[in-house]
């Protein structure tokens, strides 16, 4: 019976190994595509980078995000409706964002306190989360510092 899995296990690993030679997936393109970058992107600047590589339709690009967001490896900026990789794993579901008014930098980090306060008022309101994104305008430390210097 070992010599069974064992002879199956193999068999899936090399099926793998053929899968990662053809092309990559749509949504691998375009996940590799928002983590060249800081920036957040939108759905159209990231088909203009995905044309050479074959991705040449709009439904493309937004059913490889649907599948990232879902997978909880992208997240959508719904002020400025544009994309993001996830910078960590997280547990829960809210993603937090700084994102710079100057320079266009979006930053992923994360609060313990606020996804507690998300989830302790969801569970009083009876509230079923799917995620949560949460936006915070301004600038960032650099932008904010040659202000200050432009004005001093
Ligand atoms: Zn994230
Ligand atoms: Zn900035």
């Amino acid at each position: 019976m070992g010599t069974i899995a064992k002879q199956r296990t193999k068999q899936s690993k090399t099926k793998r190994r053929a899968r990662k030679l053809q092309s990559a997936p749509n949504h691998e393109l375009v996940i590799a595509a928002l983590r060249r970058t800081e920036k957040p992107l939108t759905a159209y600047e990231l088909l203009a980078q995905l044309r050479s590589r074959g991705i040449s339709a709009p439904p493309t690009v937004y059913r490889a995000l649907d599948r990232l967001i879902s997978e909880g490896r992208a997240h959508r900026l719904e002020s400025l409706n544009a994309f993001v990789a996830c910078a960590h794993p997280h547990q829960g579901a809210s993603a937090m964002f700084s994102i710079c008014r100057d320079c266009g930098t979006a930053e992923e980090f994360s609060a313990g306190a606020i996804d507690a306060t998300i989830a302790d008022w969801a569970k009083k309101a009876g509230f079923q989360v799917d995620r949560a994104v949460l936006e915070i305008r301004g600038a960032c430390s650099d932008c904010g510092r040659s202000r200050t210097l432009e004005h001093a």
